[in-house]
């Protein structure tokens, strides 16, 4: 079959073509990150790449990998507590491995009169991405869309209270719970204005936090304030929403609601976990009923599969997970979280090169 063996779209047609469900050459291969955090020059560690405030780092991270694997769809981002660092919550940061936190900013609800909004060109590890991204749009801008974004109001929330904290809070002072998102909304928001004046024309949002609420809290906390990020970044001029789903313990329970975040003519991408290949294809379909521009993506697991399996067994898996998600398009190929910085150059080849080649049967 040889007019599937080179690209005949470009990225941007590729891109557009899967969030419509309309035909393409072949399938859309979404973001590779964090790998990108581990790439780079000999020596240099996870934590040199995130807080390198002149991103240049992260920006040949990123240049390695797209050069390397020519994915259609280019993330410029860190870690995912890289928000609520800026507004003061504290990290440890590791050699080959993500920032984690060990000490929340805000302990008590008077805390909150004592933080502001940060500034994405100059607060804590936000300076890494903006000066990332602007290298990456000069350099990408017009091979491939390219997104930033932030976890979203309620993990910025999770994250600047403590995941335990703001549960209890929900559970006995649900008022304080809705002034932190208040406060983690216009942050989110003043964050993407940054990336949107450094180039960034897509916007992204999600992380673990919102997935361990039950459904009814994940509508009063999560969705109100994910609908207002979202309407700030389509007044901005944003051209893209994608949205991850964490495999927390309610995730394919909360999935549904994201279809009451107001997705509209939004192109949107909703990737992350979803349990299963056929769990997936009937959420695609879910979608399809409330926006004509939702495509699905993720459920290949990168904490263990994509970082420990060999790369034929990979590849086995993906065409697996191929023959129910793929058929009928809007669908990306991409991991159902986070790519370890440690996961061998091997095993995303064979991840991206096995999706590239396959062709429904
Ligand atoms: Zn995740």
């Amino acid at each position: 079959m040889s007019e599937f063996t080179k690209d005949e779209m470009s990225t941007f047609d590729r891109v557009s073509a899967t969030l419509k469900g309309e035909p393409t050459d072949r399938i859309c291969i979404g973001w590779l990150g964090r790998k990108e955090t581990g790439l780079g020059l000999p020596q240099v560690t996870v934590a040199d790449v995130v807080r390198d405030k002149n991103g240049i780092l992260l920006y040949k991270g990123i240049k390695a990998l797209t050069e390397k694997f020519k994915p259609d769809i280019i993330t410029v981002t860190t870690y995912t507590t890289v928000e609520a660092v800026a507004i003061g919550t504290k990290d440890k940061y590791f050699k080959d491995q993500l920032p984690a936190p060990v000490e929340y900013v805000i302990k008590s609800p008077e805390d909150l009169d004592r933080v502001h909004i940060p500034d994405p060109r100059v607060d804590g590890d936000l300076p890494c991405i903006y000066n990332a991204l602007r290298k990456v749009v000069r350099d990408f801008g017009n091979y491939a869309p390219i997104s930033a974004g932030t976890v979203g109001p309620f993990s910025v929330a999770a994250r600047i209270r403590g995941l335990w904290d703001i549960s209890f809070d929900i559970m006995r002072r649900p008022w304080f719970v809705h002034d932190l998102l208040k406060f983690a909304t216009d942050a989110c928001i003043n964050i993407i204005e940054g990336w949107q004046s450094a180039g960034a024309t897509g916007f992204t949002s999600g992380a673990g936090s919102e997935t361990v609420l039950s459904p009814e809290h994940f509508r009063q906390f999560c969705v109100p304030y994910e609908r207002q990020y979202l309407q700030s970044a389509k007044k901005m001029g944003f051209l893209s929403y994608s949205r991850h789903i964490c495999s927390g313990p309610s995730a394919d329970l909360v999935v549904d609601d994201m279809t009451r975040f107001g997705l509209d003519e939004m192109p949107t991408l909703v990737w992350g976990y979803y349990k299963d290949a056929a769990t997936m294809a009937q959420k695609k379909k879910l979608f399809a009923e409330f926006s004509p521009c939702v495509a699905v993506g993720g459920t290949f697991r990168a904490s263990d599969q994509l970082a420990y399996w060999s790369p034929s067994e990979i590849e086995a898996e993906v065409n697996r997970l191929l023959e129910t998600c793929y058929p009928g398009g809007k669908y990306v190929h991409v991991a159902d979280c986070c790519i370890p910085p440690a996961t061998p150059l091997e095993n995303i080849e064979a991840f991206v090169i096995s999706a590239k080649k396959y062709r429904p049967k």
